[in-house]
C-alpha cells in the first residue's frame, strides 16, 4: 500500500511489470499547504524505465493488446470502481500534494478521474472506422475499409495541476485502444499515480500493461521516456518550453506526439452581458485552482460602459475569497503548487508593478500568523493599466491573476484577444446571439466558451493551437490519436 513507510511519511515506489519497485535514489514530496514532508519518492533509473518498456511491450503483444475489447473494458470499469471505492483516500492525497481545496478535488479531480475510464471504455465499444466503394477502369470496383491498431507502448507525461484527472484523460483512451502505457506523473504530485497502480493491480490489470515511473524531466524518467526507442507515442501535458524539449528528444526516433501546452487565455465581456453571470464566471475562470488551470483567463477585456463597475465587482469578490487549508469547508483557494512556482508568480506581480500597472487588489503574499506561512500562498490579484504588448499580457503566469483592459468595439476586442502566440481557450460573455456566435467563431483558440467556462462535454475536441500545442483529445479525437488507422483496399 502507498501508506507504507515510517510514521505518516509514505514511500512511493515505481510500478513496473505489476510490482512496486524501490530505487536507491529518492526525492522528497512536501505539501505546499505548510511545507510538511509527505513522502519519499523512489526515482526511476534508466534501467527501470527499460524494464517498464520491456514489460509494456510484452503486455501489448501477449495480454492487454491481444484481449477482446469487451474483456478489456471490464477491467477499465473495475479501475473506475476501484478509484470510487477509495475516493476519500484519493481526495486526501490529491489535496495534500497540490494544496487545492477538498471541495474542488471531491467534485472535479477524483470523480472525473474515475469517470474517464468509464467514458473511454464505453466509447471504444462503439467507435467506427471508414469504408469507401471505389470505381475502377475495369468496372468491377474496389472497396476500402480501415481498421484501428494500437501504437503499442505509449508514454504518458503529465503535469501537477490536475494530477489524476489529466493523467487518466490520457491513460483511459490509450488503454481502451489496447496500448500498454508508462505513466510519469509530475514530481510535484506523485501520490495518486502510485495509488492508481494499486487500483490497477486490484482490478486485474495484466502485469506490464500499466507502469508508473517517478522522477523529473531532463536526465531523469521524463527524458528516458522521450528518448526511448521502445516507446511508440508520447502524450504530454505541460509547459510549452517542455513541449519543445520533448519534441526535439522524440524526433530522434520519430514518435507520434500529442501536446497540450500552456495558454494565455482571453475573456471578453460585452456591456450587454448578464452582469452577475459574467462576474461569477470570471471569478471562476481567473481564480479556480489558484489560477492553475491551463484554461484560466489571464486577460480580461471589458466593454467600456461597464468597465469600472466590472473591475470593482471583481475586486470585491477577489477580496472576499477565503484562502486556507484544503480540508476547511469554507476554503475557496489554496496555495500555489510550490515555493518555486510562487517565486515565479510573485516575480510577475513585481514586474507588473515595475511596468506601471495599477494594482486593483492583491499583488503580494498573505500573512496568516500560523503554519500556512510556511506554505506557498499568494494573494488573488487584479491589475489594470498595462499596454497590450507588455510581458504581463504576453506570457503565461499560471497563478490567481488577471489584467483587465477596456475596449470600445467588437473588432478591437477580438483583435486584442487574438494578439497572442498561444491559442488554447477563450470565453465570451454577451446576450446578443449573433455576436456570441460571431465572436466565438473568430477566436483563434481550440476551446471557446460563451456565457460559461470549463463546461466540458468529454466527446468534444479538446486542444490548442500555436504555442498551446497540437492534436485533439476528447471522445473519438483521442481514440484517433491512440491508434493507427490502417487502410485495406480490396479489388473486386
Ligand atoms: P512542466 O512542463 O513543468 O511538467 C510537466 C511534466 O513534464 C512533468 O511530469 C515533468 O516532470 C515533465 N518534464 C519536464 N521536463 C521534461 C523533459 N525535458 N522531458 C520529459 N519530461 C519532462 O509543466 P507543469 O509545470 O507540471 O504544468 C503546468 C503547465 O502545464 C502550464 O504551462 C499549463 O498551462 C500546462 N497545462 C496545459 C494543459 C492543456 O490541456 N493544454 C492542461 C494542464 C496544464
Amino acid at each position: 500500500m502507498v501508506a507504507e513507510g515510517s510514521g505518516n511519511i509514505r514511500e512511493l515506489r515505481n510500478f513496473i511489470d505489476g510490482e512496486f519497485v524501490a530505487s536507491d535514489k529518492t526525492f522528497e514530496n512536501t505539501t505546499p499547504v505548510d511545507g510538511t514532508l509527505l513522502s519519499h519518492v523512489h526515482e526511476a533509473t534508466e534501467d527501470m524505465v527499460d524494464l517498464a518498456v520491456a514489460a509494456a511491450r510484452k503486455a501489448y503483444k501477449e495480454t492487454w493488446g491481444a484481449m477482446p475489447v469487451e474483456e478489456r473494458c471490464k477491467i477499465l470499469y473495475a479501475v473506475a470502481d476501484g478509484i470510487d471505492a477509495r475516493s476519500d483516500e484519493f481526495i486526501e492525497a490529491e489535496t495534500l500534494d497540490t494544496g487545492k481545496p477538498r471541495s474542488l478535488a471531491s467534485h472535479v479531480d477524483i470523480p472525473r478521474g474515475a469517470a474517464n475510464f468509464r467514458v473511454f471504455a464505453d466509447l471504444i465499444k462503439s467507435v467506427g472506422t471508414e469504408a469507401y466503394q471505389q470505381d475502377t477502369p475495369d468496372g468491377a470496383g474496389a472497396i476500402n475499409y480501415s481498421v484501428r491498431q494500437p501504437h503499442g507502448v505509449v508514454g504518458v507525461i503529465s503535469p501537477w495541476n490536475l494530477p489524476l484527472l489529466l493523467s487518466t484523460w490520457k491513460l483511459a483512451p490509450a488503454m481502451s485502444s489496447g496500448n500498454a502505457v508508462i505513466l510519469k506523473p509530475s514530481e510535484e504530485t506523485p501520490t495518486t499515480a502510485t495509488m492508481l497502480a494499486e487500483v490497477m493491480k486490484e482490478a486485474g490489470m495484466p502485469d506490464g500493461a500499466f507502469n508508473v515511473v517517478h522522477g523529473f524531466g531532463p536526465n531523469s524518467a521524463g527524458e528516458f521516456i522521450t528518448m526511448h526507442k521502445g516507446i511508440d507515442a508520447i502524450t504530454f501535458t505541460g509547459e510549452t518550453t517542455t513541449g519543445g524539449a520533448i519534441m526535439r528528444a522524440a524526433s530522434e526516433n520519430v514518435k507520434a506526439l500529442s501536446f497540450e501546452l500552456g495558454g494565455k487565455n482571453p475573456s471578453i465581456v460585452f456591456a450587454d452581458a448578464d452582469f452577475n453571470a459574467a462576474i461569477e464566471g470570471t471569478v471562476r475562470s481567473v481564480f479556480a485552482n489558484c489560477g492553475q488551470v491551463c484554461l484560466c483567463s489571464e486577460r480580461v477585456y471589458v466593454e467600456r460602459p461597464i468597465f469600472d463597475r466590472f473591475v470593482s465587482a471583481l475586486k470585491e469578490k477577489a477580496e472576499a475569497m477565503k484562502l486556507g487549508r484544503p480540508e476547511d469547508a469554507d476554503t475557496q483557494m489554496g496555495p500555489l503548487i510550490s515555493h518555486e512556482h510562487r517565486d515565479k508568480v510573485k516575480g510577475y506581480y513585481d514586474l507588473a508593478k515595475e511596468l506601471g500597472a495599477k494594482v486593483v487588489t492583491g499583488g503580494g503574499i498573505p500573512k496568516f500568523g500560523d503554519e500556512r506561512d510556511n506554505g506557498a500562498f499568494v494573494e488573488p490579484t487584479i491589475f489594470v493599466g498595462l499596454e497590450e504588448n507588455s510581458r504581463i499580457q504576453k506570457e503565461e503566469i499560471f497563478g490567481p491573476v488577471c489584467h483587465i483592459t477596456p475596449f470600445d468595439t467588437e473588432e478591437e476586442a477580438v483583435g486584442m484577444a487574438n494578439d497572442t502566440e498561444y491559442g488554447l481557450a477563450s470565453t465570451v460573455w454577451t446576450t446578443n446571439l449573433a455576436r456570441a456566435h460571431r465572436v466565438a467563431q473568430n477566436m483563434e483558440a481550440g476551446i471557446n466558451w460563451v456565457n460559461c467556462w470549463f463546461l466540458r462535454d468529454l466527446r468534444t475536441p479538446f486542444g490548442g493551437m500555436g504555442l498551446s500545442g497540437f492534436g485533439r483529445e476528447g471522445g473519438q479525437h483521442a481514440l484517433n490519436f491512440y491508434s493507427e488507422q490502417k487502410n485495406i483496399c480490396i479489388k473486386l
